[in-house]
C-alpha cells in the first residue's frame, strides 16, 4: 500500500495519516518531520536544509529526492508507507516514478470554509500541549481553559483565519499541477473531507480494498478512526 498523501491546512491529513500507521503498521514519512529531525541531530544534511529554511526559501529539489529515496529503502517500507509532504513539484513527482511505483493518491479535498473553522477553532494549552477545538470535540468543558491544569488555551498563529486562508491559497497553487499530473496517470482518489474521518475512512478502506490496493491485514484491527 504505497500511498501519496495531499491536502490543505485543515483536511486533516495528519488524522488519516495517524489512523492508517497505527492500523496497518506502515510508516508515515512527512519530509516536514525528517528535516527538523535532521537540524535537531545537527547532522550535515539538517545544517543544508537549516540555510534554506532560516531564508524562507524551499529545500530544492535534489536534497529532497535524495532524502525521500534513501527513507523509502528502509525495510519499514516493505508492506507500504504514507508519503506526506511529497512531491510538491513536478520534476519531485517525476523524480518519485523512478523510485518507486505509488499505488494511489489521495487527495483530501476540503473547503476553504471548513479548514478556516477546525483551524481557527484549534486551541492550545502553553503548559501541557494537549490541542482542543472550540468547535469540534474535544472540546475544553469551560470557556478557552485546559481540563487539566486550567491554563489558559491559546491560538497558534499560523491558525488565524486570514493566515489559514492565504495557507489555503497558497496549498492550491502549489498543487495544482500536483494533482493533475496524478489524475492524468489515473492515480488519484479524491475524498470530500468536509465530511469527519469516521464516515470518510471506512468508505476509503473498502474503496483501497477493491482496487487491490489494500492487500495487507490490519496490525491492530480494534483502531477505530476519531
Ligand atoms: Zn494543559
Amino acid at each position: 500500500m504505497k500511498l501519496v498523501f495531499i491536502g490543505a491546512p485543515g483536511a486533516g491529513k495528519g488524522t488519516y495519516a495517524q489512523y492508517l500507521r497505527e492500523k496497518y503498521c506502515i510508516p508515515h514519512i512527512s519530509t516536514g518531520d525528517i528535516f527538523r529531525e535532521e537540524i535537531a541531530k545537527g547532522s550535515e544534511l539538517g545544517r543544508r536544509v537549516k540555510e534554506y529554511i532560516d531564508r524562507g526559501e524551499l529545500v530544492p529539489d535534489d536534497i529532497v529526492i535524495e532524502v525521500v529515496k534513501k527513507r523509502l529503502n528502509q525495510p519499514d517500507t516493505r508492506n507500504g508507507f504514507i508519503l506526506d509532504g511529497f512531491p510538491r513539484t513536478l520534476n519531485q513527482a517525476r523524480a518519485l516514478d523512478e523510485i518507486v511505483v505509488i499505488d494511489a493518491v489521495i487527495y483530501l479535498n476540503v473547503s476553504e470554509e471548513v479548514a478556516v473553522k477546525r483551524l481557527s477553532g484549534r486551541r492550545i494549552c502553553p503548559v501541557c500541549g494537549r490541542v482542543y477545538n472550540i468547535y469540534y470535540e474535544p472540546k475544553p468543558r469551560n470557556d478557552e481553559k485546559c481540563d487539566y491544569d486550567g491554563a489558559q488555551l491559546i491560538m497558534r498563529e499560523d491558525d488565524r483565519p486570514e493566515i489559514v486562508r492565504n495557507r489555503y491559497r497558497v496549498f492550491h497553487e502549489t498543487f495544482k499541477p500536483i494533482i493533475d499530473y496524478y489524475r492524468n496517470k489515473g492515480l488519484l482518489i479524491e475524498v470530500d473531507s468536509n465530511r469527519s474521518i469516521r464516515e470518510v475512512m471506512p468508505e476509503l478502506e473498502e474503496l483501497l480494498k477493491k482496487k487491490g490496493i489494500l492487500r495487507i491485514k490490519p496490525c491492530k484491527p480494534d483502531i477505530k478512526p476519531d
